[in-house]
């Protein structure tokens, strides 16, 4: 039986593990350094933004669809595997406009239409009359482009429901086990096996699915030229708390993700939010570490565009690690230069949930011609 391994069980490895899971005769290993969802995937607010992007042909839009499809069939299937349900909101989302001129958005509903996908665009007062409650500064906007067919998932319970579904398909997972760089390339092109911090675990197939861990992993080309480079893109978030009494769901019945200007506001349950997320780059950190000013002008930001939040309490927040590629485009799904059998799948960058589906049908594809 064909060896498959995978490393990193981030949302894309997991993915991945699951949807390979479903191919016969595949003897298939997940190994994580960690814990599964610990990286990227452990920070992330899980708002799969595909119909409402401006990516409306080739590669991005590809990668897109496939996984706003798939995710529609993907989840009860996982629901029904495990008998627990992944919470997230499956109502859309709504997109504040603040510019007066919707132009690229007419054109985008335009496209979309012809897709198959609807959007719908709100006038100020569709919206003050669809968020009545949610006290938004209607004056400040223009309108609202609504996207039924964009979700939101929690990145942790998919994670953990993707890993316990493919274990009852036969995945075997090793945790708590880190891969070692790999063999360098030899003129077999072949890599045989994987170093582990246990043994050397013998493979037919490797798919490189770990986040900001996978650089180190697959080294340089003759000890000079990286492979593959991946630079750290941090993100912070808040965790809100309302009282009931000024809880928007409380005084609405709409109830769905809000994005303005890229800071987004997630519905949770009990009162609860997320709020985020900052994106900051090596130079905005130059200490590794998430930077506060911006922390709090992300804060200061969101009370101007959501001012019901001053009646809300930050109870947490967090920070994570975004794997940008540096040098191509996200994702990095490619085979790796001087191996035949060995493929990255990582670099997901802003959009490793949304993404995740429509990665490993990729892998599912390339692994497919390799067995043929
Ligand atoms: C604040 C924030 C908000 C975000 N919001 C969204 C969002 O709304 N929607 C969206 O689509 N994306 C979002 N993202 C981006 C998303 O989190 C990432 O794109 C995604 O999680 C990447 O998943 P991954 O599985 O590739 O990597 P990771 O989740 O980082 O997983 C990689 C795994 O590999 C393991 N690993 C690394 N090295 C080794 C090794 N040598 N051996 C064994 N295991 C190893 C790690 O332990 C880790 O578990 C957000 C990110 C942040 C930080």
């Amino acid at each position: 039986m064909p060896k498959v391994a995978i490393v990193g069980a981030g949302v894309v490895g997991a993915t991945i593990a699951y949807e390979l899971s479903g191919l016969p005769g595949l003897t298939i290993d997940l190994f994580d350094a960690q814990a599964p969802a610990q990286g990227a995937t452990g920070a992330a607010l899980g708002i799969l933004m595909a119909v409402i992007s401006q990516k409306t042909k080739g590669r991005g839009w590809r990668l897109r669809e496939q996984s706003l499809q798939r995710y529609r069939t993907l989840l009860p299937e996982l629901e029904a595997a495990t008998g627990k349900t992944i919470p997230g909101d499956r109502q859309g989302l709504v997109k504040i406009l603040l510019e007066e001129d919707w132009s690229r958005w007419q054109q985008l509903q335009t496209v979309r239409r012809s897709q198959g996908y609807p959007l719908e665009l709100w006038t100020r007062a569709e919206v003050e009359q669809k968020l009545s409650g949610w006290s938004l500064d209607y004056e400040a906007m223009a309108g609202a482009i609504y996207s039924p067919w964009d979700w939101q998932i929690q990145p942790q319970a998919l994670t953990q429901s993707l890993i316990e579904a493919a274990q009852q398909r036969g995945v075997r997972c090793h945790f708590q086990q880190t891969v070692h760089s790999l063999p360098p390339a030899t003129v077999s092109k072949h890599c045989q096996s994987l170093p582990t911090s246990q043994d050397d675990f013998p493979v037919d197939y490797v798919i490189v699915t770990a986040g900001l861990g996978s650089d180190p992993l697959v080294g340089t080309a003759n000890g000079k030229n990286p492979l593959l480079q991946l630079q750290p893109v941090i993100g912070q978030a808040f965790l809100l708390q309302f009282a009931d009494a000024y809880n928007p769901l409380h005084h609405s019945p709409w109830r769905s993700v809000l994005t303005t200007e890229d800071i987004h506001l997630v519905p949770l349950a009990n009162g609860q939010f997320w709020l985020g997320a900052t994106v900051e780059f090596p130079a905005d950190c130059p200490s590794g570490e998430p930077n506060t000013e911006l922390r709090e002008k992300l804060w200061q930001q969101a009370i101007a565009y959501y001012p019901f939040l001053e009646r809300a309490e930050i109870i947490n927040y967090w920070s994570g690690k975004r794997p940008r590629p540096v040098g191509e485009s996200a994702p990095v799904i490619r085979p790796l230069d001087g191996y035949d059998n060995v493929l990255l799948a990582t670099g997901h960058h802003r959009n490793g949930v949304l993404l995740a589906p429509g990665t490993a049908q990729e892998v599912k594809t390339w692994l497919k011609a390799k067995l043929t």
